[in-house]
């Protein structure tokens, strides 16, 4: 087999692993924020519970907290989205392939290493 085929092979299947971490990752984002949103409602109902936990509950927590899940949420779809068009593990910026060791780790992952240091 040519060199390649092999290296299309092998994307694909990087592709194929990180579609099943990626839809893992979504169910367990989306989990944490239903749970996040319980507890909102039952502290609501619970004021002891509530002035025990008030400290970390105000207004803008809460807001920051869920938009940090929804964030993290979209990035989710993206990544989807991007095995869909089959642009998946290559960097959006340079458009270098993103190491597979990378994309096991960080899945959604969408800049290769370099980028990602030079964005911060
Ligand atoms: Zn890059």
């Amino acid at each position: 087999m040519d060199k390649i085929v092999e290296h299309a092979r092998s994307r694909e299947v990087e592709s194929e692993r990180g579609k099943r971490q990626l839809i893992e990752l979504r169910q367990s984002v989306l989990e944490q924020k239903k749970k996040f949103l319980l507890d909102q409602a039952y502290a609501e109902y619970n004021p002891d519970w509530c002035d025990y936990a008030r400290p970390l509950r105000d207004e803008n927590t809460i807001r920051k907290k869920l938009h940090n899940i929804d964030e993290r949420l979209q990035i989710i779809e993206r990544a989807l989205g991007r095995i869909k068009d089959g642009s998946y593990g290559t960097c959006a910026k340079c458009g270098k392939q993103i190491a597979n060791r990378e994309l096991f780790l960080a899945p959604e992952q969408e800049l290769c290493k370099e980028c990602f240091k030079n964005q911060v």
